[in-house]
């Protein structure tokens, strides 16, 4: 392992070692299964790394704890009271388009939606909503590149409380019109990526984060779930694994290599996956790392789209 500083041995300085998180994970399991919740939790139930996330909210500067303290504020009105009367929806296809258009104009960067599947759920939860509304928020670039600093760190609290703003105000205009809906956003008993995938707004990346054409990973993401019967959009092929395949650019940068070369089975899935015992002490050490995103050539400001357009060019026939 690379020498760095401070050790990520630090958080393990536990008397009862947490089980790893890779066996939690369902790493190499070739049956399909939901995921266990580790880290990074609502709260509301007790998580096998919960006291990585103590060390990580005792070590955040005080900016990040504020603005985490303020975000989980918001988040007391993720759901809330409904219509009484509810208006129709006639045709799902031109509620979708006006949904998306209110979610833009409540801030959020790109939106999407798909239905509410299996694998975005944690083993023993169950909020019971058809479908789901993504919506991606970008992170400031310049201050991103401060990424391991308080710095960076600020920034990520910052878009998180951003689109929780979107999120909430969202979930409260489609309850204002007598439908269910309620805002997941950071710390939320949810998994956010396999909805964005699903409602085709990127890929996995080898980094283990999500990939879309706009932001690259420099965004956050949140949800609204919801009743309302809408119009969903397909996953989309932006050619990530084009790209991830050949490049090792998030492989060689992270500091405590977690982030292997190959695809490997997840509770009967192959995909790219990071190392979660590698990867987490550091990333609780350093307010949040995500070098592994800044490095990525997607989250270059305005990349993007030439990326996809070269990669695409270069597929045979
Ligand atoms: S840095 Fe390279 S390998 Fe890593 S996610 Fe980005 S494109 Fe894929
Ligand atoms: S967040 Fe940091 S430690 Fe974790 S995989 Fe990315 S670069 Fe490595």
């Amino acid at each position: 392992m690379k020498k760095i500083f401070p050790s990520p041995k630090l958080p393990f300085a536990y008397r009862h070692k947490p089980v790893s998180g890779n066996t939690i994970n369902g790493l190499g399991e070739t049956t399909l299964r939901r995921a266990t919740q580790i880290f990074h939790g609502s709260g509301a139930r007790q998580l096998e790394w919960a006291r990585l996330e103590i060390f990580f909210a005792l070590i955040n500067p005080f900016k990040v704890y504020w603005l985490n303290l303020v975000n989980r504020w918001l988040l007391r009105n993720a759901d809330g009271p409904i219509a009484a009367v509810q208006q129709p929806v006639v045709d799902a296809r031109q509620k979708s388009q006006e949904i998306k258009a209110l979610a833009l104009e409540l801030g959020a960067g790109v939106v999407g939606i798909t239905h509410l599947s299996e694998q975005a759920l944690y083993k023993g939860t169950n909020p019971q909503y058809a479908r789901a509304i993504v919506v991606l928020l970008p992170m400031d670039n310049e201050e991103m590149a401060y990424v391991t600093t308080n710095r960076a760190g600020a920034e990520t609290m910052r878009a998180y409380m951003e689109i929780t703003r979107t999120v909430i105000a969202l979930s409260q205009r489609i309850r204002s019109m007598g439908w269910r809906a309620r805002a997941y956003c950071e710390g939320a008993d949810l998994l956010h990526i396999p909805l964005a995938i699903e409602a085709g707004l990127g890929q996995l990346g080898k980094h283990g984060s999500l990939i879309c054409k706009e932001y690259g990973s420099g965004m956050r993401i949140a949800t609204v779930l919801t009743d309302m019967p809408l119009a969903e959009d397909k996953p989309v092929d932006i050619a990530v694994d084009d790209l991830c395949v050949g490049c090792r650019r998030c492989t060689i940068d992270c500091p405590v290599d977690a982030i292997g070369d190959r695809k490997q089975t997840v509770r009967g899935v192959e995909k790219w996956y990071v190392d979660f015992d590698k990867c987490a002490p550091y990333f609780a050490h350093t307010v949040g790392c995500g070098i592994c995103i800044e490095v990525c050539p997607w989250t270059k400001p305005g990349r993007g789209p030439g990326l996809l357009e070269k990669l695409l060019s270069k597929r045979p026939g």
